[in-house]
């Protein structure tokens, strides 16, 4: 596992691990501090994480074991807590046993074993799922988004490289650039990863399906592919399969016309990990439903692993059988959210390093401000600001970048003046304080107010928008931007104060029409 770099500091997941209480403890049987004292559960928990660790793939110790701690241990019981209910159900069903076997040989006496989630520290994201279908997860920060520890840790990957057997990733139709060591875990994906690796692990039990949900481009195709490639990795005999749900229909129209509706469903069914995507293209069609009812039944009764990808939760698919519903709805659907700052920063900086692009924080920072919610377009504008900066002999700078980032730079939508002109309208700031530098509460807010809406409704690059507010630097605009997206989810009274301004800004473009 990498550290990439970005806010790390107190990361608990370094390459070597060696923060860790697993990795700080050497060697000696459990015995040093008295039981009871509060060292005596971090030693002895510190022991049973290293002796796990030797017995377990990385990415499973990085998962379920290294994350959990130790909240007590009283001579008898040992209390154990996990960020997220999910890990804890994880924990107790898979570990449990051989936790407390580890115990007992350490102090050489039965030990309880007690496994908490502790709600402090709910991860987002996640939820077994709702009997109507919609994920039960809430937003609430995740421990790693609230202390920033492990965001941006590329996903673990036992040799980090690709399926063990080439045949057998060529039939499965999985793409060789998704795998979990290419996924960067943020707060946003962290429990979609953690579910993805779970199935990939132990196929076939308690989250069949998975269902994975969550906007375009933010890498439910990535996290469901690596799903295929780790199985193979760990079973190179699997029968792992992907394909797009579009590819489902199209396979079953060309059965139905050449008569070999047999080889079709011989060939869905003998499927041990079936991965289908995007599976909110069946709505509507009901004979492609009819029969991957039927497919999903067969598979799922044999104990197979099914992992399907939406844009939306199975109850959001409009003309959707309510028994697919249901079905699609019985195991687990987590869903992926767009990712904040830190994290496409540490995506850009990932793609950077396998490319071996020699990028600035700087640079990078500047393109992980300019596209916030979808990845693939993050991507795609680095691939831009690349060949640019190639073809041109020009040094990667945010200058350089800018106009290939902001290929419109300079044909506004809206005038710039007038969203000063209308933010200071709503509130109550005069046009030259906000391009001033004073940090008067009502000022700093009406300024970044008014940069956050010259992103949005005009086409203007970070550094125009600084220098519309009195030369300010573009990174100021970046932090503008975010706090005033983040503040809106919560902040009922501003969010009447921006679409005011946004509605004045409609009235004059219609008028001008
Ligand atoms: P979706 O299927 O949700 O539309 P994809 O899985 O196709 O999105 O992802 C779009 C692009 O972004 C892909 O190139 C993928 O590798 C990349 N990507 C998405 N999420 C991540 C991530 N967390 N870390 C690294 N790359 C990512
Ligand atoms: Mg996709």
């Amino acid at each position: 596992m990498q550290e990439l770099g970005f806010n790390q500091e107190g990361s608990e997941a370094s390459t070597n691990g060696g923060e860790s209480p697993g990795d700080s403890a050497e060697g000696p049987p459990f015995a040093t501090p008295p039981a009871g004292s509060p060292a005596a559960g971090q030693t002895l928990w510190a022991q049973i994480q290293q002796a796990l660790q030797r017995g377990l793939s990385k990415p499973t110790y990085e998962t379920w074991i290294r994350p959990a701690r130790c909240r007590g241990f009283d001579g008898t019981t040992l209390q154990l807590t996990t960020s997220n209910p999910f890990s804890c159900n994880w924990l107790r069903k898979n570990y449990q046993d051989h936790i407390s076997a580890l115990a007992e040989s350490l102090t050489g006496h039965p030990v309880e074993l007690l496994i908490q989630a502790d709600p402090g520290q709910s991860g987002p994201g996640v939820a077994a799922a709702a009997p109507d279908g919609r994920p039960g997860g809430e937003s609430a920060p995740s421990e790693a988004a609230a202390t920033g520890r492990g965001l941006g840790q590329t996903a673990p990957h036992r040799h980090g490289t690709t399926s063990a057997d080439p045949l057998a990733r060529q039939s499965s139709g999985l793409n060789c650039r998704y795998l979990f060591n290419r996924f960067v875990v943020g707060p946003n994906s962290r429990m979609a990863h953690a579910a993805a690796l779970a199935v990939a692990e132990s196929p076939g039990r308690e989250f069949n399906p998975l269902y994975l949900c969550g906007g375009v481009g933010l890498g439910k195709t990535h996290l469901m592919q690596a799903i295929g490639h780790y199985r193979l990795e760990i079973a190179p005999a699997a029968k792992v399969f992907y394909l797009s749900t579009e590819q489902f229909t199209n396979d079953l129209i060309t059965a139905i016309r050449k008569d070999g509706m047999q080889s079709f469903r011989a060939r869905h069914r003998a499927a041990d990990l079936i991965l289908v995507d995007d599976i909110q293209f069946i709505e509507g069609k009901e004979y492609t439903q009819e029969e991957f009812f039927h497919t999903f039944n067969c598979l799922h009764e044999a104990g197979k692993q099914i992992v399907l990808t939406s844009d939306r939760p199975p109850s959001q698919i409009s003309r959707l059988q309510e028994r697919l519903i249901s079905r699609f709805s019985m195991g687990l659907i987590a869903d992926i959210q767009a990712p904040d700052l830190e994290t496409r920063m540490a995506i850009l900086h990932k793609k950077a390093e396998q490319e071996q692009l020699m990028l600035t924080r700087d640079v990078i920072q500047y393109i992980a401000g300019r596209f916030t919610s979808n990845i693939r377009e993050l991507e795609g504008a680095l691939t831009r600001a690349v060949a640019f900066c190639s073809i041109t002999g020009l040094p990667m700078t945010v200058e350089t970048v800018a106009p290939m980032i902001d290929p419109s730079g300079e044909q506004v939508d809206v005038n710039p003046e007038l969203v000063l002109e209308k933010v200071s309208e709503v509130f109550e700031v005069e046009i030259a304080l906000m391009k001033s530098s004073s940090r008067r509460r009502a000022v700093s807010q009406s300024r970044q107010v008014g940069m956050y809406l010259m992103r949005q409704c005009t086409n203007l690059s970070l550094p125009k928008i600084g220098q519309s507010f009195g030369g300010k630097d573009h990174t100021t605009v970046i932090y503008a931007v975010e706090n005033v997206e983040k503040r809106l989810a919560s902040d009922p009274v501003l969010g009447r104060q921006v679409q005011r301004v946004r509605d004045l800004l409609q009235m004059d473009r219609r008028r001008k029409r």
